[in-house]
């Protein structure tokens, strides 16, 4: 939606495809931490990015309430990094991009974040991360792109193939209300997350090029629990051993989150609620007195070095990716859209796409890097 809305600012008109009602995929189901998690283990290709939108996030959010009258809830509420042994790393990579940290004494911990258990007494602090409230942040895009008048949204629409002809994506191949038909654009853009491996493997390519290994993007699941506590336990994020807890409006409190590696399966488990819990509860004792009022899982787009894929498919002159941002899709879009309609409508990027064209990652991707 991110691409749409800024292809709709420069005049195109585009037509969005969504299998099912738009962002209700991953981009619903995560935690809107507006930072990656432990950001200094991450490439300088992902550094770039998410701290492009991160600048951009204030201002964006701020449009789309004053566009939709939808708030989504942008609050710089900071993130308190428990655990993290790499300490020096995290430091000289703060200092490298001027992204602050602070390294908190016991006392500063718990002046902070009363309620956490006892037994921390030393911690990292990034002030300026923020969280935004991802269900909303997606209603304003819809409902932004909506708005304008070269805008199609088409919902319930299945994209089944991308006919290549000539070097060319010509059309999609669509099923709408047990109806097939075909979509034909001038540009072809593919945001199909944890399912984008999957369309282009299905592309009807005819006797021209192979186009399946063209990205490797695979489901990596994640579940995650909401409480609704009786007062306000939190100020802001807290961080331990890779499992979070991010505090909402209107005393809601999200706890993530698991990592499951098994393939299109959104199920959500018993096994799953009871680590999460332990986990939540084990941060924060008060929890424990709270109701858990919801549970869900989504399928983030795994990608190898969680580096997303952006810009044009090799060999074809219209057809564009923009997916596998595995953990980091939420704090990565605003940049990541910006991105790739730069190099769709032949501007100058303002960062360097190597590091994220498909072409030149084909050669050099493996998982597990
Ligand atoms: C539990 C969890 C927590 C997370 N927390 C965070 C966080 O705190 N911060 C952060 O930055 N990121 C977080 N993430 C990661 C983030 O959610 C993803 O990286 C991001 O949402 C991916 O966005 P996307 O648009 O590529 O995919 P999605 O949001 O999954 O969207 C893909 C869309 O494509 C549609 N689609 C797929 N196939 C077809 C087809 N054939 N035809 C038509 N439509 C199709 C789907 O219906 C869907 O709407 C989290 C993810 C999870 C699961």
């Amino acid at each position: 939606m991110l691409v749409a809305r800024e292809l709709l600012t420069e005049g195109a008109s585009v037509c969005l495809v969504d299998r099912h009602t738009c962002g209700r995929e991953a981009s619903w189901a995560g935690g809107g931490i507006v930072s990656p998690l432990y950001p200094w283990r991450y490439s300088e290709a992902v550094t770039a990015l998410a701290s492009k939108a991160q600048d951009a996030y204030p201002a964006l959010t701020a449009d789309l309430l004053n566009e939709t009258g939808i708030d989504p809830q942008y609050r710089a509420c900071g993130l308190l990094m428990l655990d993290a042994q790499d300490r020096e790393q995290a430091l000289q990579w703060s200092s490298r991009h001027t992204r602050h940290i602070h390294v908190w004494s016991e006392h500063e911990i718990y002046a902070h974040e009363r309620e956490l258990a006892p037994g921390r007494v030393s911690a990292m602090w990034m002030p300026t991360v923020a969280n935004v409230r991802n269900p909303r942040l997606l209603q304003a895009l819809r409902a932004s792109v909506n708005s304008f008048p070269t805008a199609v949204i088409k919902e319930h629409c299945d994209v089944q193939s991308i006919n290549i002809i000539g070097g060319r994506a010509s059309s999609a191949r669509v099923i709408q209300n047990g109806i097939a038909s075909l979509i034909q654009a001038s540009s072809v853009i593919v945001t199909a997350g944890a399912w984008t491996g999957k369309l282009l493997t299905d592309m009807q390519t005819g006797a021209e090029s192979r186009l399946d290994s063209l990205v490797q993007i695979a489901p990596v699941k994640g579940e995650m629990l909401l409480y609704r506590t009786e007062r306000p336990l939190l100020t802001g994020i807290v961080l331990s051993n890779g499992r979070y807890l991010i505090p909402r409006s209107d005393n809601l409190i999200l706890a993530g989150s698991t990592l499951e590696y098994c393939d299109f399966d959104k199920t959500i488990s018993e096994h799953a609620r009871t680590s999460l819990a332990a986990s939540a509860e084990g941060l924060l004792p008060a929890l424990a007195e709270s109701s858990i009022i919801a549970q869900w899982a989504g399928l983030r787009p795994g990608s190898p070095a969680g580096i997303p894929y952006i810009g044009r498919v090799q060999g074809l002159d219209n057809l564009y990716v923009n997916a596998g941002h595995f953990r980091n899709g939420l704090v990565l879009a605003p940049a990541s859209a910006k991105l790739l309609v730069d190099i769709v409508l032949g501007r100058t990027p303002d960062i360097d796409p190597s590091p994220y064209d498909p072409a030149l990652r084909r050669a050099t991707d493996s998982f597990g890097s």
